[in-house]
């Protein structure tokens, strides 16, 4: 049995991790300080004896005693994250120096949920993991982007510093059950959008792409990342590329909705394109996805017709 700190914990990527390392038999302290997460995506997980749920907040100091952490905690979806982007850029930054701290003081290994997003508007397609991204420093994505590169940049000092035990995982776009309903991200949006037979918003002219991983696919991968001994960041994701205006059609075809599309204006900096080079992750993992998107999809918006009713 092993100790493990999961930060964000009572996220949509954390609750499944939480509960998947949980029933493999391990001791789970579940922190967060529910700005996105909620109790309700881990309630089921409260009372065991080996689940502990503590609300903090990563930018302050946290003491424990860990084997491993995962550090998940941060706002993932735009309009949460550019909600306050100070707070955002101090949860990336001041939160993984305090994990960090903690990781060398136990001697525990890190894994930080680093994401596609320091590839920023990619110029190299798919996104390998040598290509260093193109990025916009001052924009409204920043706090996000630049916020996680920098985590990066700080969990190879503590590597090279300090020997810490780090692991890094460049996560594209996840989905599947307990997606918050308002976080406005696409797989969100559309699926409620159409179960209501409410127009679809597609921002821009749909043409952008996202390659979409479901959650579980994504939970086996950052728990085989986290368990191996590689030191340098893996992409992990889904391969297969929609475009938004595809995923749309796809989404009103799989809900038998009546909703229409419209077009609404794109977000600055939006990233054109996004598309995971996964040969890193299966090489050194042994991983790649195993749920189709259609399959997936199901599963969410089962998810999504429970919440709404
Ligand atoms: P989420 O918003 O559902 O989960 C983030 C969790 O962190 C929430 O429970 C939130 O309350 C908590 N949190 C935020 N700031 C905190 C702080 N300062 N202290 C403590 N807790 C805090 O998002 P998610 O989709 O589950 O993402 C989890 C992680 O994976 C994030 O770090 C995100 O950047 C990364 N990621 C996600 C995706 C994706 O597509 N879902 C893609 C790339 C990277
Ligand atoms: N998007 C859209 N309509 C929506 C929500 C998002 O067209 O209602 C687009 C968005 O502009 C982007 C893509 O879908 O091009 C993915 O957006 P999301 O916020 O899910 O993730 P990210 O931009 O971080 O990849």
């Amino acid at each position: 049995m092993k100790r493990i700190l999961i930060t964000g914990g009572a996220g949509f990527i954390g609750s499944h991790l939480s509960e998947r390392l949980l029933n493999e038999g391990n001791d789970i302290i579940c922190l967060d300080n529910f700005f996105t997460g909620s109790k309700d995506n881990i309630r089921h997980l409260i009372g065991n004896n080996h689940f502990e749920l503590v609300r903090h907040d990563i930018i302050n100091e946290y003491l424990a005693e860990v084997d491993q952490i995962y550090n998940l905690a941060c706002p993932a979806s735009p309009i949460h994250y550019q909600y306050n982007p100070i707070k955002t850029i101090k949860t990336s930054v001041m939160g993984i120096i305090n994990m960090l701290g903690l990781a060398k003081r136990c001697k525990a290994t890190i894994l930080q949920a680093s994401t596609s997003e320091i590839y920023g508007n990619p110029q190299i397609h798919p996104q390998v993991e040598e290509y260093w991204g193109n990025v916009n420093p001052i924009g409204i994505r920043s706090c996000y982007d630049e916020g996680k590169r920098c985590a990066e940049t700080l969990m190879l000092d503590y590597h090279r510093q300090n020997k810490v035990d780090i692991r890094i995982a460049r996560i594209f776009n996840t989905y599947g059950p307990r997606m918050a309903i308002n976080d406005g991200r696409v797989v969100s949006n559309f699926i409620v959008q159409a179960l209501k037979n409410e127009p679809i918003t597609v921002y821009g002219t749909g043409n952008q792409t996202r390659a979409f991983c479901y959650v579980d696919d994504l939970v086996d991968g950052l728990i085989k990342l986290m368990n191996c001994d590689y030191t340098l960041p893996v992409n992990l994701g889904n391969p297969g590329e929609y475009t938004i205006l595809d995923f749309a059609k796809l989404i009103i075809k799989m809900t038998n909705s009546n909703s229409e599309i419209i077009f609404k204006e794109l977000p600055k900096d939006d990233p054109v394109q996004r598309e995971p080079d996964i040969t890193l992750a299966k090489e050194k993992l042994n991983w790649q996805p195993t749920v189709s998107v259609t399959e997936g999809i199901k599963k969410t918006i089962e998810y999504f017709e429970t919440v709404i009713k």
